[in-house]
């Protein structure tokens, strides 16, 4: 068997058809956000990312980095063990109280990213609750969906941010049965936010219980960060709010966090939650701080909000149509994975600009985009560097000035 071979005719299936994934080599510059240096051959030595989760550049915050190497000094390096077999520390635990306070829950559990999460969570309620129905938003993200499917629980896809289409098939389940509705808060790839007071209000009709993923959302929404649900009033009302400790808050690991029966519940059958070494003392310690940290400055958010806010008017000055949404990721749609990578790769090459094309499977065909996430740290050059870029490039390629 030339296994080889077998694999490499996949590849070039997906070369073919562009949707091939290169990964840019980057060296971030501490100090220097969103700089990075660029190690791949045909590009500037320096290049700004414009596509990060590190939406804020905690990163590179000052307290939260001492708090990390403090920490490893303290600590040692790695936990040493799974939660269960000495790998429990004082620090995963201060998180823990640390994320239940911040989406004001009785309790939290940490996981090793958002992405294990969410499958082990939602596999976990799906596997044990007997004969329960989850009711997935059509857009969740592939970590939920993945959970779904490894519980083996029924599956209900309903519109994406449709509440009427939630209620018409809650109305057709079990009365009796255990009915989970699965969702996010804002979802990265188009930038839009779901209707959450609609929809919690559809749940609890059913009698449903509410699975949020507050990913996008957790350090950027709400007055402490707790994420839309918090700023919109509404965290109370949902069952689980699921985040993640690696994109805001510029560290590493996921949680969830809900009633202390649920997160016991999880935490004593979760294969994906037990049977795997706990997060190093250091980044839970960090990600802590940066929690803590993002509670109480502001600062932070509404520098976000006015480079978001820079950012589409400029785009709006030159003519270049922007998706258009209420949260701080703005998508160019581009239509074509070829013309999307190709914009990608000019732009990083004669302009140093590093934004990554989003081609399927990530999105669906035909809408392959660029994606941007102006942040704090992006400076007004910075960002009108890119509309000129972009503006030379839409008049190049000749795309359609057309609103997507
Ligand atoms: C990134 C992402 C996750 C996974 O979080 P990680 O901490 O990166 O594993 C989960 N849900 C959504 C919607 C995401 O975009």
């Amino acid at each position: 068997m030339d296994f080889d071979a077998m694999f490499n005719a996949q590849l070039g299936a997906l070369k073919e058809e562009g949707n091939y994934r290169i990964f840019a080599e980057l060296e971030r510059r501490c100090g220097a956000f969103p700089k990075a240096r660029s190690h791949d051959a045909d590009t500037p030595d320096e290049v700004t990312v414009w596509c990060s989760n590190d939406y804020l550049g905690m990163g590179q915050n000052d307290h939260i980095r001492q708090v990390m190497k403090d920490t490893v000094d303290q600590c040692g390096t790695g936990a040493g063990g799974t939660r269960n077999i000495s790998g429990t520390n004082k620090y995963h635990v201060a998180l823990e109280r640390e994320l239940a306070d911040l989406h004001g829950k009785d309790s939290a559990l940490l996981f090793t990213s958002g992405y294990v999460s969410n499958w082990a969570a939602l596999g976990t309620l799906g596997a044990r609750l007997p004969d329960a129905v989850i009711l997935s938003d059509e857009l969740n993200h592939a970590s939920m969906i993945e959970g779904i499917r490894h519980s083996r629980a029924q599956k209900r896809i309903w519109k994406h941010n449709d509440p009427e289409d939630l209620d018409r098939q809650l109305a057709t389940l079990p009365a009796n049965a255990p009915k989970i509705v699965a969702f996010e808060s804002v979802y990265s790839m188009d930038g839009d936010i779901c209707p959450m007071k609609e929809i919690v209000e559809v749940a609890e009709k059913h009698g449903a219980m509410t699975y949020l993923d507050e990913v996008h959302a957790v350090g950027l929404y709400g007055p402490r960060g707790g994420g839309v649900s918090e700023r919109e009033g509404l965290a109370d009302r949902i069952t689980l709010i699921e985040g993640t400790l690696g994109k805001a808050y510029g560290c590493m690991g996921g949680y969830i966090t809900g009633s202390a029966a649920m997160c016991d519940f999880v935490r004593s059958f979760s294969s994906g939650f037990i049977f795997t070494t706990a997060l190093p003392p250091a980044v839970a310690a960090a990600a802590q701080a940066s929690v803590a940290y993002l509670k109480d400055s502001r600062a932070e958010r509404d520098a976000q909000r006015d480079r978001v806010a820079y950012l589409r008017a400029q785009l709006d000055r030159r003519g270049i149509p922007h998706m258009d949404n209420p949260s701080h990721i703005i998508p160019v749609m581009i239509k074509d994975p070829v013309k999307c990578r190709m914009l990608a790769d000019i732009l990083m090459q004669d302009w140093g600009i590093y934004v990554q094309p989003i081609n399927y499977p990530t999105v669906p065909k035909g809408t392959e985009r660029l994606r941007f996430t102006p942040g704090p740290l992006h400076s007004y050059d910075d960002i009108d560097h890119l509309v000129e870029a972009l503006g030379v490039l839409w008049k190049q390629c000749a795309i359609a000035h057309a609103v997507a």
